[in-house]
C-alpha cells in the first residue's frame, strides 16, 4: 500500500510530500554523507509522487557525476540525495525533515566499509558494504555518491 510522507525544512520555507512502499530508513556511513550531515545520513526511500512548495528557496548541490544533493537555501537543511538519471527514479530524503519519523523503522545500514570506528549504532540492522550497494544498483564502480 502507498502511504504519504509530508516534511519542510528547518524554517519551513520548502515543504514537500512523497510515495512510500513502508515506514523504513536506512543510514549511510560514506565520507560524502558524513561530511554533507555531520553524521551518517539517515534516508527514507521515496516511491515516487514527490512534490515540492517554496520550490525558489530549493538549492541542489552536485556532489557527483550521477548524484545530487538538495537543501533549503534559507535555513541550510538538507533535505534529499537523489540520482540525476530520471530513469532510477531514485530519491532518498532525510529522516528528521519528514513528519512523525520516530515512529518509522531503522533497517538498513550501507556504506558499512567507509563507517569510521569511533561510532557504531546499536540497533540491529542488515548491513551492506559499499560493493553490496553498487552491485544491488547495477554498478561496477563508485555511482552513489
Ligand atoms: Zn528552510
Ligand atoms: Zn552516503
Amino acid at each position: 500500500m502507498t502511504v504519504k510522507a509530508n516534511g519542510s525544512c528547518l524554517c519551513k520555507a520548502v515543504t514537500f510530500s512523497f510515495n512510500i512502499k513502508n515506514k523504513h530508513f536506512d543510514a549511510c556511513h560514506c565520507a560524502i554523507c558524513r561530511t554533507w550531515g555531520g553524521g551518517p545520513a539517515l534516508t527514507v526511500e521515496s516511491d515516487g509522487g514527490i512534490e515540492f512548495k517554496g520550490s525558489e528557496f530549493l538549492s541542489t548541490y552536485s556532489s557527483s557525476e550521477w548524484a545530487e544533493r538538495g537543501f533549503c537555501s534559507k535555513c541550510g537543511s538538507n533535505l534529499f540525495y537523489r540520482l540525476k538519471d530520471p530513469s532510477h527514479n531514485f530519491c532518498n530524503f532525510n529522516l528528521g525533515t519528514i513528519d512523525n519519523h520516530e515512529n518509522f523503522e531503522f533497517v538498513a545500514q550501507i556504506f558499512v566499509d567507509a563507517k569510521p570506528g569511533n561510532y557504531d549504532f546499536a540497533n540491529k540492522t542488515s548491513m551492506l558494504t559499499e560493493q553490496e550497494v553498487l552491485a544491488a544498483f547495477g554498478f561496477d564502480n563508485n555511482k552513489l555518491n
